[in-house]
């Protein structure tokens, strides 16, 4: 696997590649798990090539944000890629992103202020931060496909969104959520539960299947109605602060006001230490 830690270097690296060899791209911050990898092994089966980047991209973390501890296990991440036969990592230093004279930002607006964009959860700014950084990625990689998680279901619109409006032609693969046995999504930040919260922790997704099971069963039940039945759940799970949780329409993110699907049930919640977040489709 190449190592490669400049954009330049990786656009020397992308130049040798054949124009008919198809390259997928798995962009990531790290810590690599099984969510990260199922991404990794859909690319190779669709492409000949995989590249993945490592980047814990720091103008989309807030000031009172994680970014200082997140998690940097280095030498197991390169083990799991090497493993997976990924072709190259990139994995810049952040100056090389962001050189002193960097100015341009890319803000999609509307969906970037919902949900997670909220004033009153992480802000419009960590989605300003995202599109910015994966405008670039893509541009530095130039890949066939662009591989993301569903679990981040907000990204992924945003992505979505930048590029259609933007006409940049990348093709985006959206991918299943990959949840511990006992249904909790898998995430980096699940590191950070004490022994109880993660205990506690899958109660978010039982919430959110309890949603479902109310919108599709009760079809006289409101948005409104059923969102107060799931605050209440959660609000009962202890340690927890509730950061959202709405139910929206999939595609423009706005709330619903009419038990008609599709919706998205999405929910982010606050344990001591840990801010953890999930969705789910009812189609
Ligand atoms: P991150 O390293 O958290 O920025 O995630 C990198 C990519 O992996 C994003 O496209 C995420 O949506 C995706 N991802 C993270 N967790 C999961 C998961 N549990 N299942 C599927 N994809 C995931």
């Amino acid at each position: 696997m190449k190592i490669i830690k400049t954009p330049a270097a990786f656009a020397r690296w992308r130049q040798k590649i054949p124009a008919k060899t198809s390259v997928g791209f798995v962009p990531t911050m790290g810590a690599l798990h099984e969510g990260h990898l199922s991404l990794i092994e859909k690319s190779n089966r669709e492409n000949r090539l995989t590249v993945v980047s490592i980047f814990v991209n720091p103008t989309q973390f807030g000031p009172r944000e994680d970014f200082n501890r997140y998690p940097r296990p280095w030498v197991e991440d390169i083990r799991k890629l090497k493993k997976k036969n990924v072709a190259a990592l990139f994995y810049p230093a952040p100056e090389s992103m962001y050189p002193k004279d960097f100015s341009t930002e890319v803000f999609v607006s509307g969906l970037s202020k919902t949900l997670c964009g909220s004033i009153h959860s992480r802000g419009p700014g960590h989605f300003k931060g995202v599109a910015t950084v994966v405008t670039k990625l893509m541009n530095i990689v130039r890949p066939t496909r662009t591989y993301f998680g569903l679990k981040d279901f907000q990204q992924v619109r945003v992505i979505e969104q930048l590029n259609e409006d933007l006409n940049l032609g990348f093709k985006i693969i959206r991918c299943p959520t990959v949840r511990e046995p006992d249904g909790l999504a898998m995430s980096s930040r699940n590191a950070y539960l004490t022994s109880a919260e993660r205990r506690y922790a899958p109660q978010l997704y039982q919430t959110l299947l309890y949603g479902r099971k109310l919108l599709t069963s009760h079809p006289s039940k409101s948005p409104d109605q059923v969102q107060k039945i799931l605050k209440n759940r959660l609000s009962s799970i202890p340690d927890v602060k509730i950061d959202y949780v709405e139910l929206v329409h999939p595609r423009s993110l706005q709330k619903v006001e009419k038990n008609r699907r599709p919706i998205l049930i999405a929910a982010a919640v606050k344990f001591k230490s840990a801010r953890l977040i999930d969705n789910i489709l009812v189609k």
